[in-house]
């Protein structure tokens, strides 16, 4: 069984999406491994997206995940990166209300920016990810 991790973004966590979006994870077979309620200060956010450090969203991105807390999940499966992935749907809400109206930045997303939503985009990313915010555990 693959891990991945899963974050449901202020905007998701204020709006109350909350509830669907978990009944929407078990829905769709995986298992919650594990979870918690953060508030991100500048520095985790600057550290967890530090590849995007030079491009122009960047301090708006750390912005907008510092502007409330977050849900940070490990979610278990078989192909759990890519099925998360794509339940999300595309980094853009406002594309994936036309393109992909099932998926859940869809439904609680609203730009490019706020979408609702973040998943590990790889097997390498997961294994950052997992570890940067639950040190106790590994991906596997
Ligand atoms: P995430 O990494 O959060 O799962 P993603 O992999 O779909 O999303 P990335 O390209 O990794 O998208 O961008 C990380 C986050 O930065 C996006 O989810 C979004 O919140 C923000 N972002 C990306 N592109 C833009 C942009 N052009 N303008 C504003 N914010 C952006
Ligand atoms: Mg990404």
């Amino acid at each position: 069984m693959q891990k991945t991790l899963a974050i449901i973004k202020p905007d998701g966590l204020l709006g109350n999406y909350t509830d669907d979006i978990k009944r929407t994870i078990l829905e769709y077979g995986f298992n919650i491994v594990k979870e918690k309620i953060v508030q991100l200060d500048d520095a985790t956010v600057k550290r967890f997206y530090a590849e995007h450090s030079s491009k122009s969203f960047f301090s708006n991105l750390v912005k907008y995940m510092t502007s409330g807390p977050v849900l940070i999940m490990i979610l278990e499966k078989n192909n759990a990166i890519a099925d998360w992935r794509a339940l999300m749907g595309p980094t853009d809400a406002s594309n994936a209300k036309i393109t992909h109206p099932h998926s859940i930045r869809a439904k609680c997303g609203l730009d490019t920016e706020k979408n609702c939503v973040h998943g590990s985009d790889s097997p390498k990313s997961a294994q950052r990810e997992i570890l940067f915010f639950f040190k106790e555990l590994s991906a596997d």
